[in-house]
């Protein structure tokens, strides 16, 4: 059974205090819900994060990390590292993570595979830019990036992956992709899945959509039959709008 997940990315904002004053206003509104609740505060946050909701619900998740357990690699982080102060799931494939860092399928490939070596949950995004939905070719941009990230992984392997279509020209706009657009790619996916891995694996991946969802479009989006939640971006910041979002289900 596929599981619905509402993840909050919190990208490079909140410091310390802010990160605390927002925890505390999330355990607030935080009630019984119908989906897994993620949030992901910055890196130097996230054992404070991870302590603060340890007897909650909210699951602490990691934006981001290196393929390397260790080394040589200034400014990175390891899943190792990542699992030491209790983060078990990462994003992995952030759209601003390929476009301002370079980060290709193939780094993504080798990210996926470390995480997995170290027993995370993955969330992996991809989306087609705006230029390629214009053109018509958004399909196959993102067969692509599934396909050149994930596929050389086992079926089992697949217990552990949570896909996020974000369309980049939907990230931070305010333009979000209507429920049929994104029914129509999330629908597309799951054949993709079908097609390479068969129905279980097809049937149980859950698929979020991300791209400046908020409380007025979460419900009519999460209706539709392939969206299994959202990666929420901005309006993950503000507790209210994030708990109108997940209530949404
Ligand atoms: C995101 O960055 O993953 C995202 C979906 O952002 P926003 O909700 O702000 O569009």
């Amino acid at each position: 059974m596929r599981r619905n997940i509402v993840a909050g990315n919190w990208k490079m904002n909140n410091d310390l205090s802010q990160t605390e004053a927002l925890i505390t206003e999330l355990k607030k509104q935080n009630q019984t819900s119908n989906c897994e609740i993620m949030i992901a505060p910055t890196h130097t946050n996230l054992w404070h994060a991870f302590e603060a909701l340890r007897l909650s619900d909210i699951e602490v998740i990691a934006q981001n990390m290196h393929y390397e357990d260790n080394g040589a690699f200034t400014g990175e982080i390891s899943a190792p590292m990542l699992n030491s102060v209790g983060v078990t799931t990462v994003i992995l494939g952030h759209s601003e993570r390929r476009a301002y860092f370079k980060e290709t399928d193939a780094v993504l490939a080798k990210k996926v595979d470390a995480a997995l070596r170290h027993n995370m949950r993955v969330i992996f995004c991809f989306g087609e830019e705006l230029d390629d939905r214009k053109a018509g070719r958004q399909e196959s941009v993102v067969k692509d990036q599934i396909s050149n990230g994930l596929f050389h992984l086992t079926e089992q392997a697949w217990n552990n992956i949570v896909l996020a279509y974000e369309p980049v020209w939907a990230i931070g706009t305010g333009e979000t992709a209507s429920p049929e657009q994104a029914q129509e790619m999330h629908q597309f996916i799951r054949q993709v899945l079908t097609e390479q891995y068969g129905n279980r694996v097809g049937d149980a991946t859950s698929i979020l959509y991300g791209g400046s969802v908020k409380p007025s479009n979460a419900a009519e989006l999460f209706a539709k039959n392939d969206v299994d939640g959202g990666l929420i971006g901005g309006a993950s910041l503000k507790a209210e709008d994030f708990f109108a979002i997940v209530n949404a289900f």
